[in-house]
C-alpha cells in the first residue's frame, strides 16, 4: 500500500491526495492499473489544465514513460509518437525527421495526450486545433483492453474519442499529419484596440496565423501575425513578455485608484514599443515562457461574436475589476468535426481571460462568463468555467452520441472522479 501522495496542477488551483501516483512503463502495467488500482484512475499529462480534471483520491497515472517518436513517414508526413510526449520534445523529434507541426498555442509543456484531451489549440482561422491532426489513436479502454483506431476505418471513433479529458480512455500513441519543416516570418505592433476591432475580419483573414492581446487599462491591443516565408531565419528578438507583466502589474498595485493615469502611463509606454519583424524556424516562433503563474478562463464563440463579446468583457473589466492586469488573448481555430470539440462546425473567436494565481479569480470569471455564454460561448475543457451536463448537451450537437460511446469504452466508469460525474452528468 502506497502512503498518500501530494499532487498540485500548473497554477496550483487544484490539489489532489490520490492513494498512489502510478508511472506504468508498459502496456501490460498500464492495463493492470486501469483494471484493478484503486479509482477513480486518472490519467495526467502535464498538469497544465486550471480545472480539476486530473484530481483523484485514488490513482493518477502518469504517461511519461510513454513518449518519443515511434515512426515518421516522409512522403505522407505523418509521425507517430507517444502520447505522454511533451510538445517541446514532440517538437524538436519532428524537425530532426524534417517535418513541422501546422500550428501550436502559446506553451510548449504540455503532454500531446493532454492537448489532445482538453482540445488545445493555437490561432489561424484555417488552423485546426491539434486533435484535427489525428490520423491514428492507440488507447486502453476502462476495461484495461488496448484498441487501435486508424483513419479510415474508424474515422467516426476517432472523432468521438479524441477530444475526451480522459474520461474514455487513455491514450497511449497517435499518430498525426504534419507538414514538411517550414519558417515564419512573425511580426509585432501595437495599435488602439477601436482600429484593432474595426480591423477585426481583415486582420485574422490576411495572415495565416494571427491573435492579439488586449491590454486592459491601456486602450491599445498588441497584435501578432505569423505567416510561411522562404526568406532566411534573422533570429528571434529577446522574450520580454515577464517583464511587460511585471511592469502591467506594478501599474495595477501603484495606480488601481487612478485609472486615468494607469491607461495614460501604459498607453505611452505601449506607444514606444517597437515593432518586430523576423523570421525563424517553425519551432521557434509559436511558443514563448510563461513564469508568473496564473489562472485562466476561455470561451470559444462564434467568430463574428469576438468582437461585440470582447467590447463587453473590457467594459465589465475596467468598470468592476481593477486589480486585472494580465492581457485578454484573442484568437481564431478553424471549424473541425471532432465531437466534444468546442470547434465543432464553427470557426472561432476564442477570448481569454487571466487573473494572477496569487489571487481568487472566482468574481472575475463568474462575471464574465455569463457574456460568454451570451454569445454562443463554449468553455475551453482544461479552463476554468462553471459549466454542467446539462449545459455541454445544449451546446454540442452530438453531446448524446459522445456519451454512448464513453459509456462503451468505459462502462464501470473507472475514470469518473466527482468532478468529471459533474461534467457528464453521472451523479
Ligand atoms: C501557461 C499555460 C499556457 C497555455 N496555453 C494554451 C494555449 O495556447 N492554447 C490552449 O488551447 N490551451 C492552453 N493551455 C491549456 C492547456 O493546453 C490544456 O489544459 C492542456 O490540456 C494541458 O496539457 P497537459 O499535458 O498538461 O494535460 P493535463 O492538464 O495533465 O490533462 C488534461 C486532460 O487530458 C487528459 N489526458 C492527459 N494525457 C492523456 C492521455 N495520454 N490519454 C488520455 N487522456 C489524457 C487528462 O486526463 C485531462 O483530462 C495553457 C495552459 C497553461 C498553464
Amino acid at each position: 500500500m502506497n502512503a498518500p501522495v501530494e499532487w498540485s496542477n500548473w497554477s496550483g488551483s487544484v490539489k489532489a491526495e490520490p492513494k498512489a501516483i502510478a508511472r506504468p512503463e508498459t502496456l501490460v502495467q498500464l492495463s493492470g492499473i486501469v483494471r484493478s488500482g484503486e479509482g477513480p484512475v486518472r490519467i495526467v499529462g502535464s498538469g497544465h489544465s486550471f480545472t480539476p480534471l486530473c484530481a483523484s483520491s485514488g490513482t493518477i497515472v502518469d504517461l511519461s514513460a510513454f513518449s518519443g517518436l515511434i515512426d515518421h513517414d516522409a512522403e505522407s508526413s505523418t509521425a507517430t509518437v507517444g502520447a505522454g510526449t511533451t510538445l517541446g520534445d514532440l517538437c524538436r523529434r519532428l524537425d530532426d525527421v524534417g517535418q513541422g507541426l501546422p500550428n501550436m498555442g502559446d506553451i510548449d509543456k504540455q503532454t500531446i495526450g493532454g492537448a489532445l484531451g482538453t482540445a488545445t489549440h493555437g490561432t489561424g482561422p484555417e488552423l485546426g486545433a491539434y486533435h484535427t491532426q489525428l490520423r491514428g489513436v492507440k488507447l486502453v479502454d476502462g476495461r484495461g483492453e488496448e484498441r487501435i483506431l486508424t483513419e479510415g476505418r474508424d474515422s467516426e471513433m476517432i472523432r468521438a474519442s479524441a477530444v475526451t479529458l480522459g474520461a474514455f480512455g487513455a491514450l497511449t500513441e497517435v499518430t498525426i499529419r504534419n507538414m514538411p519543416a517550414y519558417r515564419l516570418r512573425k511580426r509585432r505592433s501595437i495599435m488602439p484596440i477601436g482600429d484593432m476591432l474595426d480591423d477585426f475580419g481583415n486582420f485574422y483573414h490576411s495572415h495565416r496565423s494571427a491573435e492579439f492581446y488586449f491590454i486592459p487599462f491601456s486602450g491599445h491591443a498588441l497584435r501578432l501575425a505569423s505567416d510561411i516565408t522562404d526568406a532566411p531565419a534573422t533570429a528571434r528578438p529577446p522574450e520580454e513578455d515577464e517583464d511587460g507583466i511585471a511592469t502591467l502589474r506594478l501599474a495595477r498595485n501603484l495606480l488601481k485608484s487612478f485609472p486615468w493615469l494607469r491607461r495614460k502611463l501604459i498607453g505611452n509606454a505601449l506607444g514606444k514599443l517597437p515593432d518586430e519583424d523576423y523570421v525563424e524556424e517553425w519551432l521557434k516562433v509559436y511558443t514563448s515562457e510563461r513564469v508568473t503563474r496564473f489562472n485562466e478562463m476561455e470561451y470559444h464563440l462564434p467568430f463574428d461574436e469576438g468582437p461585440k463579446a470582447l467590447r463587453e468583457i473590457i467594459e465589465l473589466t475596467e468598470k468592476r475589476f481593477p486589480e486585472v492586469y494580465f492581457p485578454m488573448e484573442v484568437r481564431a481555430v478553424a471549424a473541425d468535426d471532432f465531437w466534444l470539440s468546442p470547434f465543432y462546425q464553427r470557426k472561432t473567436c476564442s477570448i481569454a481571460i487571466h487573473h494572477d494565481a496569487r489571487q481568487d479569480p472566482r468574481a472575475f470569471f463568474s462575471a464574465a462568463e455569463p457574456i460568454f455564454r451570451k454569445h454562443g460561448g463554449r468553455p475551453h475543457w482544461g479552463k476554468m468555467h462553471n459549466l454542467k451536463a446539462c449545459d455541454f448537451a445544449a451546446i454540442y450537437p452530438r453531446w448524446n452520441d459522445a456519451m454512448e460511446v464513453r459509456r462503451e469504452l468505459d462502462p464501470d466508469n473507472r475514470f469518473i472522479s466527482p468532478y468529471l460525474s459533474g461534467i457528464f452528468g453521472l451523479q
